[in-house]
């Protein structure tokens, strides 16, 4: 039944995507030297300033500075000087295809739609995108051969992971009306019974898996030690990563003993001690922070970067909502302890970056309404210069990491021999990372985005 809607839909899909589609069909054998940028690497390496580099067949063939790189005879020139090239992004923590943008839920979640977030992200620099533990498998993994079949129009590179709780429990009120409907969570309640799930997974070779291990302040059954651990013992004799939502400083204590590979959120209520980040120094976990998630203060002023590729009526909603920040998107006061936990997230996020966990770009994007597919990267990582990390590890931190963990070996880095997924900035990021905003061009593959096409598609629905 699932299969056959998703049938339906990409055939919906095709048809509306086609005039970006043609728009964007790249040259495929045509070779392009993009000269005079800087180029930021996405790794620990400075940036080349004055730099050139080759794009053939949507790879990276040659890079350096300007005047060493050859290109082969009769290859275009695009002559980016002034400008800033750096990695597309990669997040590796949103909600994909529940926000339809005018309603939200499970009835959105169509394999159109799904593209359609994944278009957003790509419109905003974003050249893989992870739906973590709320994406159904069968469809998720259809989407992903199609995408790689290379019949759907350009989007940012699906990635999704299943989810695994306790029956009752997993995501949060909102998220689990829509995964509830889905069934999106393989909810377990036995050692063995946990296992099983983990073996189904592997068998389908998927690489990762979400669980929540939480009781929502004593209203939710909380998955038990004895459980997670099986998963986490289980997943790493398959390969397969853990990837867990605590939330608390006991809880991520013993989900990052008993082996979890991937934060997807961080303490916000009590401040780190130091028996956490003696086991952080020691295991060193990925960690993506989901600061943002709820923030939307830069909609609540006139700004075209976060409510052009949104409908009027949503800014109008969001700008007319007043419940305290953070809690809801809304443009109301900050909440009577916003001070307080901002001392709490500064003081908690430096000691985590202290003790070596890997920080990679995860925003929890699509779990309520009213959130944005994109933007919301920009502003996490604004977010964590913001608590004091410098802005050359922020980009780090949103490009190769992320990549590494996703096991993207052909993105996250401006290299030879890697896919040309870059986004082209009028200002450096480097001098100000609020400069990531300033998109000129998004190439995905090699190929322009086509961003106007994007933007008219957005403005004239409905
Ligand atoms: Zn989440």
């Amino acid at each position: 039944m699932r299969r056959t809607n998703v049938l339906v839909c990409w055939i919906i899909a095709a048809s509306v995507g086609s005039v970006a589609a043609h728009a964007q069909a790249p040259r495929p054998s045509g070779a392009v030297l993009f000269e005079g940028a800087r180029l930021i690497i996405g790794d620990v390496s400075a940036p080349v300033e004055n730099g050139s580099f080759v794009v053939e067949n949507g790879r990276i063939t040659a890079l350096g500075r300007r005047g060493t790189v050859t290109a082969p005879r009769g290859a275009a020139r695009v002559d980016l000087t002034g400008k800033t090239v750096m990695p597309a992004m990669v997040n590796v923590h949103v909600h994909i295809g529940y926000e339809g943008y005018t309603s939200w839920g499970a009835q959105n979640y169509t394999a159109s739609n799904v593209l359609d977030h994944l278009q957003r992200a790509a419109f905003y620099g974003i050249g893989a995108t992870q739906s973590v533990g709320s994406s159904p498998t069968d469809a998720s993994i259809q989407l992903q051969k199609d995408q790689q079949a290379g019949t759907l129009p350009p989007a940012s590179r699906f990635f999704f992971m299943p989810g695994m709780a306790p029956p009752g429990g997993g995501p949060d009120a909102v998220l689990r009306v829509g995964t509830t409907t889905l069934k999106a969570i393989n909810e377990v309640s036995t050692a063995e019974e946990a296992r099983s799930a983990v073996r189904a997974m592997a068998a389908k070779n998927i690489r990762s898996v979400k669980i929540w291990v939480d009781d929502r302040r004593g209203t939710y059954p909380k998955m038990t030690p004895e459980i997670y651990t099986a998963i986490i013992d289980e997943a790493h004799t398959h390969r397969m990563l853990v990837n867990v939502h605590a939330t608390t400083l006991p809880d991520q204590k013993a989900v990052v003993k008993a082996g979890a590979d991937v934060l997807v959120h961080m303490v916000q209520n009590e401040a780190l001690d130091e028996e956490y980040l003696a086991i952080l120094r020691e295991k060193k976990p990925y960690w993506a922070t989901v600061i943002g998630l709820g923030d939307r203060t830069e909609v609540c002023e006139p700004n075209a970067f976060f409510e052009e590729a949104l409908p009027p009526q949503l800014v109008a909603s969001i700008r007319a909502t007043t419940e305290a920040r953070p809690l809801a998107p809304s443009c109301g006061p900050p909440s009577p302890n916003a001070a307080t936990r901002e001392k709490m997230l500064t003081g908690n996020f430096q000691k985590m970056i202290a003790a070596g966990v890997r920080l990679v770009l995860g925003t929890d994007t699509g779990i309520h309404p009213g959130h944005t597919f994109g933007t919301g990267d920009h502003h996490e990582i604004a977010r964590w210069v913001q608590l004091g990390l410098s802005a050359s590890d922020a980009i780090v931190a949103a490009t190769s990491r992320p990549a590494e963990l996703l096991g993207i070996t052909d993105a996250g880095t401006l290299a030879v021999g890697k896919s040309a997924d870059f986004v082209v900035l009028h200002a450096n990021p480097l001098e100000n990372i609020l400069n990531t905003r300033t998109i000129a061009d998004v190439y995905l593959r090699g190929a322009k985005l086509d961003r106007v096409a994007l933007l008219a598609k957005w403005k004239n629905a409905r």
